[in-house]
């Protein structure tokens, strides 16, 4: 069974890393991109998402924003995210590294968690500097449409998540990579891998001699180097491979 060989893999490791992508928070109400009901099948993402077309038209970005924002401040981590937690606690992964921007890693008490796109919970203004939380940001919009800084006035306030155009985060792209270097078990969980560089982490873990476990709701290109393909929903797969290492 694929789920025991999991558990198996993991109650050994000592140096397991997560990597996480939208599925993970898909049982906590927020929408993955590209799957059926996703985001970008209703926005054009370059549309919505890319920092030009932020800069050109804030006003646009921000309306699409209220409505995204608004769920995933609601979002409240699922069995998923206290399983992974729970795995870094018992000492079997010593990170997290996540394509989400959600904090719901960070909500589930995890520690180490390494954010590839960014943080939604934030906004800064890309005139001064300035950061402000997300929730103070989003409590304004009804009646402020673009938010303006608190400290300059001005009108480009930018939450905290890479957009299309953007450069990743070179830190947490570093540690990433030296995570999945070092790795003695690389767990996939909820990302279908087609985005670069994420996708590429799991290949470095492999190369350097970890099995690949993969829970997905569908196939991925990576399945084939895994030692274990699981296809479900992470809020209730990984809440049973925990229940078997804790047995
Ligand atoms: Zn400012």
């Amino acid at each position: 069974m694929s789920v025991e060989k999991a558990a198996e893999l993991l109650s050994s490791a000592r140096r397991g890393v997560a990597l996480t992508g939208a599925g993970a928070s898909a049982e906590s109400g927020i929408p993955t991109f590209r799957g059926e009901g996703g985001l970008w099948t209703s926005y054009d993402p370059v549309k919505v998402s890319s920092i030009d077309s932020f800069m050109a038209d804030p006003v646009s970005y921000w309306q699409v924003s209220k409505d995204r924002g608004r769920v995933a401040l609601a979002a409240k981590p699922n069995q998923g995210h206290m399983a992974l937690a729970a795995l870094e606690g018992a000492g079997h992964l010593v990170a997290i590294v996540t394509q989400n921007t959600d904090g719901l890693h960070q909500a589930s008490g995890a520690r180490r968690v390494i954010e590839l796109h960014g943080s939604g919970r934030n906004v800064r203004c890309l005139e001064c500097g300035t950061i402000e939380s997300r929730q103070d940001v989003q409590d304004r919009l009804n009646v402020e449409m673009p938010p303006r800084c608190r400290a300059c006035g001005g009108a480009l306030l930018k939450p905290t998540v890479v957009l299309f155009g953007e450069p990743m985060p070179v830190d947490a792209v570093m540690a990433a990579y030296d995570l999945a270097r070092q790795a003695d078990v690389m767990l996939v969980v909820g990302t279908s891998l087609v985005v670069y560089p994420a996708a590429e982490i799991p290949l470095v873990a492999v190369r350097a001699g970890a099995p690949l476990i993969v829970i997905n709701a569908k196939p991925t290109p990576f399945d084939r180097f895994a030692e274990v393909v699981i296809h479900g929903r992470s809020g209730e797969i990984l809440p049973e491979i925990l229940s078997l290492i804790s047995a």
